[in-house]
């Protein structure tokens, strides 16, 4: 093995591996967390007009001016914050090129990042990358909620620590984290003076009437918390990865510093397009949770009759489901059948947690797929019913 040993541990991806175990046998894939209809025409119409109108070299290393400044009227619009789209607004290549740069500018190797528990897979592997550790937080449950346990997060604090990547709403459980929980993580970094780096890239991806409620708004947090957001999730373009950060100027400085050596800019057209998107869409916005809500019903309703135990999905893409009562208590065994024996793909919770055994129960589904893909996973997955005696 000629990988470094830091990277050892993160040789391949989940979602990779279970979408390669999909095609292979041909199932439907509510593995990995994409979407199968495409975002507004409106946008795909900009991005084919930039590439037309010559818009292909480097945009400004910030990112092109006009979806800077998009994104800071955006934020000012739905959560009052601002942020100066010149120094206060960073474009990266993807949500996860943002998350990399702030744990590579701001955490010092030998120190520490609190991950709450289970974690998208991109923050245990660059919190690595930066030779920093993480620490990590469950998720616990409380009336059938998962929330943030106070003392378990005040424990993980040690002088080492540095930030805190907070996700809501959550991949892979589906939560959206309540104020209480919020106000403690907020609580909790202004005491210890952390860095809180927030994943809102499921900012629009709410249920049952639920809004979005930034950390950066609560108080003495804008000054300590740096924001990432993008396109994939809000407009239904995973594959042009295009993402972005808000924060003070010093913290977008420091992620700067380490963004402009990942990969100096993104797509000049597809962040034109963008621009276009997030000023002239907003039916969209309001239009996509509606019909994603729909999605959650029918595929939570078709895993409750199957058998599955389900856990309620607040927003994201995702529904978590406890197959015990089905007979099958590892979910990783089960989700590296499933492929093969329904023709349906998932994945394991496990493969996104330190503590494998605490999240050994809990499949992963996506619903985010049109109306009739899901009705025909939802008849697969009555295969696993068991037989009536
Ligand atoms: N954060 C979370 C919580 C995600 O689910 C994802 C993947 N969709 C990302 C970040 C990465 O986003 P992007 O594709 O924009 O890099
Ligand atoms: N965010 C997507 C998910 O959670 C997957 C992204 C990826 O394949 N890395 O399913």
């Amino acid at each position: 093995m000629r990988t470094v040993a830091r990277l050892q541990p993160f040789t391949s991806t989940i979602f990779a591996e279970m979408s390669a175990l999909a095609v292979r046998a041909g199932a439907i894939n509510l593995g990995q967390g994409f979407p199968d209809t495409d975002g507004p025409q409106g946008m795909l119409d900009a991005a084919q007009k930039a590439i037309a109108s010559g818009m292909n070299q480097y945009p400004p290393g910030d990112g092109l001016p006009e979806l800077r400044r998009a994104v800071s009227e955006q934020v000012r619009r739905e959560y009052g914050l601002e942020y100066d789209p010149d120094g206060e607004v960073l474009v990266t290549v993807g949500a996860s090129e943002g998350i990399a740069a702030a744990v590579l500018g701001l955490v010092e190797p030998g120190r520490e990042v609190i991950l709450i528990e289970p974690f998208y897979d991109s923050y245990a592997a660059t919190v690595a990358l930066a030779g920093a550790r993480r620490r990590v937080v469950p998720l616990v449950v409380s009336e059938g909620r998962y929330v943030l346990d106070p003392e378990m997060l005040r424990a993980a604090v040690t002088p080492a620590t540095v930030a805190i990547i907070v996700n809501s709403p959550h991949n892979p459980t589906g939560t959206v984290l309540s104020d209480v929980d919020l106000n403690l993580v907020a609580d909790v970094c202004r005491e210890h003076d952390l860095i809180a780096i927030t994943d809102e890239v499921y900012e629009y991806l709410l249920f049952d009437g639920r809004r979005q409620h930034p950390i950066a708004s609560l108080p003495g947090m804008r000054e300590r918390t740096v924001r990432i957001s993008g396109a994939a999730k809000t407009f239904n373009v995973t594959g042009w990865k295009i993402g972005w950060i808000t924060a003070p100027r010093e913290l977008v400085d420091a992620c700067r510093a380490a963004k402009q050596w990942l990969t100096y800019t993104g797509a000049t057209p597809l962040q034109a397009a963008v621009a276009h998107a997030l000023d002239a869409e907003r039916d969209w916005l309001t239009t996509t949770p509606i019909a994603l809500q729909s999605a959650r019903d029918l595929l939570t309703r078709a895993l409750d009759e199957v058998g599955f135990a389900v856990h309620p999905s607040e927003g994201t893409y995702f529904v978590c489901a406890d197959p015990r009562p089905l007979g099958y208590d590892d979910a990783a065994t089960l989700c590296r059948e499933l492929p093969a024996r329904v023709g349906v793909a998932a994945v394991p919770v496990s493969a996104l947690a330190d503590d494998m055994d605490r999240w050994a129960h809990v499949v992963r589904f996506a619903f985010s797929k049109r109306p009739d893909v899901l009705a025909r996973a939802a008849e697969r997955l009555h295969a696993l019913r068991p037989a009536l005696s």
